[in-house]
C-alpha cells in the first residue's frame, strides 16, 4: 500500500507528461497544417504569376508581330510610290514638251529619249503631287 501511494503521483506526473506532450503534437500538427496551407497559397500565387507573366509575354510578341507586319506594309507601300515616281519619270522622258511633230523638229529631248528637262521641275512635280495626275 505503501508502495502505491508512492507509485502514484510518480504515475500521474508522467500521464501529465505524457498529456503535455500529446498536446505538444497537436498544436505541432496545427503548425504543420497552416505551414502546408501557406505553401498552397504561395504556389497558386506562383502559379498566377506564370499565368499573369506567359499572357504578359504573349501580348508583347503579338504587338511586336503587329509593328513588324505595320513596318512591312510601310515599306511595300514606299516601295510601291517608289515604282510609280519611276514609272512617271520614264513616261516623262518620252513625252514632248514642245509639240515637235518630228526628232528634228523636238528641242527637248523626247523624241530622242534624252530629255533635258530641268530638275528643279521635276522636284516641283513630285513635290506638288502634280506628277501623279
Ligand atoms: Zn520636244
Amino acid at each position: 500500500m505503501d508502495d502505491l501511494v508512492e507509485r502514484l503521483p510518480k504515475e500521474a506526473a508522467m500521464l501529465r507528461e505524457i498529456a503535455q506532450s500529446y498536446l505538444l503534437g497537436i498544436e505541432w500538427q496545427a503548425n504543420l497544417s497552416a505551414s502546408a496551407a501557406m505553401i498552397d497559397l504561395s504556389a497558386a500565387r506562383i502559379q498566377a504569376l506564370e499565368t499573369s507573366l506567359a499572357e504578359a509575354m504573349a501580348t508583347r510578341v503579338d504587338k511586336a508581330r503587329a509593328w513588324d507586319a505595320c513596318i512591312e506594309a510601310r515599306n511595300d507601300e514606299r516601295a510601291k510610290v517608289i515604282a510609280e515616281v519611276v514609272a512617271w519619270l520614264r513616261t516623262e522622258n518620252g513625252q514632248c514638251d514642245c509639240f515637235a511633230r518630228s526628232e528634228g523638229e523636238c528641242a527637248c529631248g523626247a523624241w530622242d529619249d534624252h530629255k533635258t528637262k530641268p530638275l528643279l521641275e521635276i522636284a516641283t512635280a513630285l513635290e506638288t503631287g502634280e506628277w501623279k495626275k
